[in-house]
This record gives structure tokens, sequence and C-alpha cells, in this order.
């Protein structure tokens, strides 16, 4: 059994699961940007005690390594939970954060999440750095 073989895929637009990210096509070498990453941007994904995206990861994998770097993970931790019930409680997490970040090299972003019922998804998205 490999990871590959539990991780979804598909296109976010079509799959409330699968992990958006939103960054730019193209940055400059060493400035700081932006990316968001979430679950349900399309369609919107339960964020309930019994139902809801526990966490996010950000990875980068550069075109000229063969390793990938961890670079943010985001726990989305409050699900309705209360001492009156299931999706009594105050708080509710939504699927979504943002991280900063600046690179030296084109590669791809990765993007992993996880459905306390649906499991792993994950998705990628390709950046090229200019000088
Ligand atoms: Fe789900």
């Amino acid at each position: 059994m490999k990871f590959s073989e539990v991780m979804q895929t598909a296109d976010w637009k079509a799959e409330k699961h699968a992990p958006v990210i939103e960054a730019p096509e193209q940055v400059k070498a060493g400035e700081v940007f932006h990316v968001g990453i979430c679950v349900g941007k399309e369609i919107a994904h339960p964020h309930t005690t019994e139902h809801h995206i526990r966490w996010i990861r950000l990875y980068f994998k550069p075109d000229n390594s063969k390793f990938v770097y961890d670079v943010a993970n985001v726990e989305f931790n409050a699900h309705g939970e209360a001492v009156d019930g299931p999706n009594k409680g105050p708080v509710f997490s939504e699927a979504s954060a943002q991280a900063a970040l600046k690179l030296t090299t084109s590669g791809t972003l990765l993007a992993a999440s996880y459905c306390n019922i649906h499991g792993l998804w994950e998705s990628s998205k390709t950046i090229t750095v200019v000088e």
C-alpha cells in the first residue's frame, strides 16, 4: 500500500474535497507572495461536528530537486463541539488559510487535505520564478 493509492485527486471545480491552491503563475525570486489554500471554494464542503476538513498542508517541490519541502501546515480545530452536544458549539472553523513565502527557484506547489470521513485529497499548481 502506498499513499498514492489512498490520496484522491480531482478538479476542485467539480469535487468539493480537492484542495484549492491560489497562487500567482509567476513570482519574483526572493520576493514575498501569498498562497491561499482552501477546500470547498466552488462547491461548499460541510463544517460540522460529524463532517469537516481537519487540515491542509502545503509543500513545494523545486524543478531542480527530487525532494519536496514542507511549507505550511494548517489545522482546523473547531467543529461545533460543545457540552450541549454536537453542532451546538459557538465556533466552526472554515477550511481556508493563507501562507506567505518566497522562492528562489521554479517548481510546483502541492496541497494535501484531510476530510474526517472522506480521507486524503491532493492538488498541485506550478509556479515560475523569474529574476
Ligand atoms: Fe467530506
